[in-house]
């Protein structure tokens, strides 16, 4: 039976019940949830005892007050959607259970907000620590899911919980994407049928910078510049970045001696869309298949 929480205490209360019986997992969402979403919740499903998916849009996190107001939200199909992949415990609550009053404190993240998003979206993932390790606090999960769709938020997560040596395993989720390579995300959803046949050229691009690293080409930005001309030139599309950089400090890379992710943000008409890809040059090939834990 799925619980739906809106209070901090409530939820507390449900899960210390539940604590005795296994490990804890919660997946961290906004809501508006796809399958996307599902996969880290079935991922969730399958290592724990209980599963809690927090279902909240937080207000730090936004930069633009219009992506604040029209990010979609979708509560009752979100509850199907927890209770089809058995969910145990939802906690959705409202801004001001989270805040009861304006938060004095904050998480400073650092050096790994100089660039892509951190650069574009000032505050954002000083908003993103700053919730999650309310979360974190609130729900003292055994795991937290986060999705390497988006990888700089999950190396921020993994930084946040080392840094501040929280009691917690942070798994990455491989991205779940439509046939086409669109990666699945809740804005998707503002996408006009138009704006949608032109959104999958950001993962086309992501994709040409992997093969050109593959192929042994190592000038990041040369890549970079080959990789943004699959964007059309269309006054629809506007991309504020592709780059490369490191995994784990999301610094740029310039010249390319190991594995990189290509990022990008794509505008396609009022709607900014994120992906990445991992690139790794010829000599560093991955683990074989099946050999590594995302
Ligand atoms: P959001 O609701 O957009 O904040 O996302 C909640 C979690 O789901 C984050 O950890 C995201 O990285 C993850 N997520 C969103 N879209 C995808 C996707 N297409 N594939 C895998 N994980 C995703």
């Amino acid at each position: 039976m799925l619980a739906v929480l809106d209070t901090i205490a409530a939820t507390r209360a449900a899960i210390g019940q539940r604590r005795s019986g296994g490990t804890i997992g919660l997946v961290p969402t906004m809501g508006a949830l796809h399958a996307g979403h599902a996969s880290l919740i079935q991922r969730a499903r399958r290592d724990c005892a209980t599963v809690v998916v927090s279902v909240f849009v937080n207000p730090l996190q936004f930069d633009r007050r219009e992506d604040l107001e029209r990010y979609p939200q979708s509560l009752e199909a979100d509850l199907e959607l927890c209770r089809r992949d058995g969910v145990d415990i939802v906690f959705a609550p409202t801004v001001s259970e989270m805040y009861p009053r304006p938060m004095e404190m904050a998480v400073d993240v650092g050096r790994l907000a100089d660039h892509l998003c951190g650069r574009f979206r000032p505050g954002h993932f000083q908003g993103v620590a700053t919730v999650v390790l309310k979360l974190l606090q609130i729900v003292q999960p055994d795991v937290a899911y986060f999705g390497e769709k988006d990888a700089q938020q999950l190396a921020v997560v993994r930084r946040l919980v080392t840094d501040f040596n929280v009691p917690v395993r942070i798994a990455g989720v491989p991205t779940v994407r439509e046939p086409d390579g669109l990666a699945l995300s809740s804005r998707n959803l503002r996408l006009s049928a138009e704006e949608r046949r032109l959104a999958p050229c950001l993962y086309a691009a992501l994709q040409r910078a992997a093969a050109s690293v593959d192929d042994g080409a190592t000038n990041a930005p040369e890549i970079a510049r080959d990789a943004a001309t699959l964007v059309p030139a269309d006054g629809r599309l506007r991309l504020e970045y592709l780059e490369l950089v490191d995994p784990e400090d999301f610094q740029p890379v310039t010249r390319i001696s190991g594995p990189v992710i290509a990022a990008g943000a794509l505008w396609v008409g009022r709607t900014r869309l994120i992906d990445n890809v991992r690139c790794t040059p010829p000599t560093q090939d991955g683990p074989p298949e099946g050999g590594h834990d995302a």
